[in-house]
């Protein structure tokens, strides 16, 4: 459930992150360094967005010394690492940005698994949030959920391995195919050139920016720690790893 990527607008940085979310690691250089953060010509961290949680990690310094990288985010257009403590990095230095893969790897599984959610409960999503220790999902709608369903469900669908893959479309194709639209659990933005879809075989499609697991066998068990009445319209779950 992330922001649907338009192309125009070159991104500053190149996001490795959107065509290979396994990369753990890639060669970059530095291309700005200020108070806020590092921004690198390639990057393998995730900015926080679409409710997925940003990446950590380390930036190796060609001197092979370390910089933590508490949190990743977007701020005018660029993908800033926020080091954990100040740091100064001179421009057109060459480097390595290393995520924290067993924290990147729970978001992924734990994204994956709320576009299986969607799949499982019909009604529009109005909120979502991916960290490392629960997935929560608001959506509209004022019918009761029960948990032993939810439960079941997700566990099919993990069990049966499912494929995951993205897909970039165009308006064009889109205009050509209705039908593709009609089965999108969230529409996809319009007059942006060139969306990013995110499928589930045979379960779910959407346009989505987010990073997910190749196969829903990879999301293992989850359990439903919480399904909350938050307003007249709203039912929040909330979602952990058993
Ligand atoms: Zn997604």
């Amino acid at each position: 459930m992330s922001d649907p990527v338009p192309e125009g607008a070159a991104p500053a940085t190149e996001e490795v992150y959107r065509e290979d979310a396994y990369r753990r690691e890639t060669p970059a250089s530095v291309m700005a360094c200020d108070e806020k953060g590092i921004v690198l010509d390639r990057t393998v961290f995730y900015p926080r967005g679409g409710g997925q949680a940003g990446d950590a990690g380390v930036i190796v310094r060609a001197d092979g010394s370390e910089v933590a990288i508490a949190d990743t985010i977007k701020s005018d257009g660029a993908i800033v690492h926020v080091p954990a403590a100040p740091a100064s990095i001179p421009p057109g230095e060459n480097v390595t940005a290393r995520i924290d893969w067993e924290k990147r790897h729970r978001h992924m599984r734990f994204h994956t698994a709320t576009h299986l959610l969607c799949a499982i409960v019909p009604h529009q999503t109005n909120g979502c949030s991916i960290t490392r220790d629960y997935a929560r999902l608001d959506f509209d709608m004022v019918e009761p959920l029960e948990r032993e369903h939810l439960e079941r469900e997700l566990a099919r669908l993990v069990d049966e391995a499912h494929d995951v893959r993205t897909i970039w479309i165009t308006d064009e194709e889109l205009d050509a195919k209705p039908e593709l639209v009609r089965t999108m659990s969230v529409k996809p933005p319009r007059g942006v050139g060139r969306v990013r879809l995110l499928e589930i075989d045979g379960v779910d499609l959407q346009p989505c920016g987010g990073t997910h697991v190749a196969n829903t066998r990879e999301i293992g068990r989850l359990r439903i720690a919480k399904i909350e009445k938050k307003s007249a319209r709203t039912r929040r779950v909330v979602l952990e790893f058993a």
